[in-house]
C-alpha cells in the first residue's frame, strides 16, 4: 500500500484532513507528523492576548479529524529529510519513508538580529511557546510598576500583537508601556495607505510609541540603528519570515531564501512526489505573500492533488486571488478591514472577523460537520 506522509497539521492540512475524513480512501495509508494534537489558529493569537477568547477557543483538536480520517498520527516533529531517499527524519532518531509528501510546516519568525535580548526575548512563534509564556509576562507585568514592552516588527502580526498587548494592560491595570519597531519599511507594508492611515490612528490613541528604524537587540532592550535605546523588559518578535533550517540538507530545491520552489499545482520543481504549501513554499511562477490567507485557500487544491496523486489523475493548480482580505484585530473589540484599495474599521469589522475566526476552529473541530 502507498503511504502519504503530511508534516505540520497547518492550514492547508487542515482540509487535506477534511478531505481525506469525506472520501475516506481505502488504498492509501496516510500519517500526520505533528508536534502537538492540538493546532493553534494565529488569527486569534491577538484576541486571545486581549481576552476576548480562551486557549481552547483558539485550538484544533486534531484528534477527532485524524480519527475521521483513517490518519494516523505521530506526535513528534520533524528535524530533517532526504528527498532523494523519500524519508523524513523525527527528532527522536526514527525515520518514515513515503511515497508521496506533503509539507505545510509554517515558517519559523526570524530572530538573528534580537537574540542579545536574552532571556527577555519572546518570539511570536512557536504558538505554544508563546501561549505558555504570555500569562507569566502578563503577571510581571502587573507586578512592575513601569512596565516596558517592545514589539518588533510592522507587519499585521506586530500590529495586532502591540495592540492586544496595550489593551490586555489596560484591563489589567498595569501601568506599562508599548513600543512597536517597524524598521525603515514602516507600518504594514504591501497594505493600501488608506489601511496604513487607519491603524496608525488606532496605534496613536492606543499610545504606542511606534519606531521606523532597524531595532537590534541589546541586553537592556531595543537598540534603534540612530543608537537611541527603546528599554524593555520583555521583547514580542514578531519580525519577518525564516525557513525551517532543516530544509537546506533536504535535497530539495529550495529558492534563493530556503523555501521550498514550488510549481502551480505546489508540486517540488526537484521531487515530484512532494508537495509543499503555506509559508514554507515559494511559488517559483508569481509573487505570493506568506500569509494565513493563502495557506488556507491552497487547501482544498493541495488535497484534491494528493488524492489524484494516488488515483492517477491530473493535478489542479492554484491560482491566488489579486487581492486578500485581511481583518486586523485593534485590542478592543474593534477592527480594520484591508482590501486592495479597500479599508474599513468599526465594531462590526471585529464581529465579522470573530465570526470568520470561530467558524474556521469550529468547522475542523467537528468533522461530523464536514
Ligand atoms: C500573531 C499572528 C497573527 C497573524 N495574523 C494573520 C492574519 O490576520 N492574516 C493572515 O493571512 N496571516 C496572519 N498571520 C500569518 C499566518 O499565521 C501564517 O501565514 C500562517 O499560519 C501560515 O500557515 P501554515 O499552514 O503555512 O503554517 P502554520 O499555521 O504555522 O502551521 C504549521 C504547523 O506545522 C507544525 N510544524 C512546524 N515545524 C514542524 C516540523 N518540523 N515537524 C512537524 N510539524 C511541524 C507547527 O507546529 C504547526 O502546527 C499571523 C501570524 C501571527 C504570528
Amino acid at each position: 500500500m502507498k503511504r502519504l506522509v503530511l508534516v505540520g497539521g497547518g492550514h492547508a492540512h487542515l482540509s487535506v484532513l477534511s478531505a481525506l475524513a469525506r472520501e475516506k480512501p481505502t488504498d492509501m495509508e496516510v500519517v500526520l507528523v505533528t508536534p502537538s494534537s492540538h493546532q493553534i489558529y494565529s488569527g486569534m493569537l491577538p484576541g486571545w492576548i486581549a481576552g476576548h477568547y480562551t486557549r481552547e477557543q483558539c485550538q484544533i483538536d486534531l484528534r477527532p479529524l485524524v480519527q475521521a480520517a483513517n490518519v494516523r498520527m505521530v506526535l513528534n516533529h520533524i528535524v530533517g529529510m532526504d528527498a532523494d531517499r523519500c524519508c523524513v527524519a523525527l527528532s527522536d532518531g526514527r525515520h518514515i519513508e513515503y511515497d508521496t509528501l506533503s509539507l505545510d510546516v509554517g515558517s519559523e519568525i526570524d530572530i538573528s538580529w534580537l537574540e542579545m535580548t536574552g532571556e527577555k526575548l519572546l518570539p511570536a512563534k512557536p504558538l505554544d511557546h508563546f501561549f505558555n509564556a504570555w500569562p507569566k509576562i502578563l503577571a510581571a507585568a502587573k507586578s512592575h510598576y513601569g512596565y516596558r514592552l517592545a514589539v518588533v516588527g510592522g507587519g499585521a502580526a506586530g500590529v495586532e500583537i502591540a495592540l492586544a498587548v496595550r489593551y490586555a494592560f489596560t484591563q489589567a491595570g498595569v501601568a506599562g508601556h508599548v513600543d512597536l519597531v517597524t524598521s525603515a519599511s514602516g507600518l504594514l507594508p504591501g497594505h493600501d495607505s488608506g489601511v496604513k492611515h487607519r491603524v496608525a490612528g488606532a496605534l496613536a490613541k492606543a499610545l504606542i510609541a511606534v519606531h521606523g528604524l532597524r531595532g537590534t537587540g541589546v541586553p537592556e532592550g531595543v537598540m534603534l540603528s540612530d543608537a537611541s535605546l527603546i528599554p524593555a523588559d520583555c521583547v514580542i518578535a514578531a519580525t519577518g519570515a525564516r525557513a525551517p533550517r532543516w530544509l537546506m540538507l533536504s535535497h530539495l530545491m529550495l529558492d534563493e531564501y530556503g523555501y521550498i520552489a514550488v510549481d502551480k499545482r505546489h508540486l517540488s520543481h526537484s521531487h515530484p512526489n512532494v508537495f509543499a504549501a503555506g509559508d514554507v513554499c515559494s511559488r517559483q511562477d508569481i509573487a505570493m505573500a506568506r500569509s494565513g490567507v493563502h495557506a488556507v485557500h491552497v487547501g482544498p487544491m493541495l488535497a484534491s492533488n494528493l488524492l489524484a496523486v494516488e488515483a492517477g489523475e491530473p493535478l489542479k493548480t492554484y491560482q491566488p486571488r489579486r487581492r486578500s482580505l485581511y481583518l486586523l484585530a485593534c485590542g478592543p473589540k474593534y477592527a480594520i478591514a484591508s482590501w486592495g484599495g479597500f479599508s474599513a474599521g468599526g465594531r462590526w469589522v471585529w464581529h465579522w472577523k470573530n465570526w470568520i475566526d470561530r467558524r474556521f476552529v469550529d468547522r475542523f473541530s467537528n468533522p461530523q460537520r464536514l
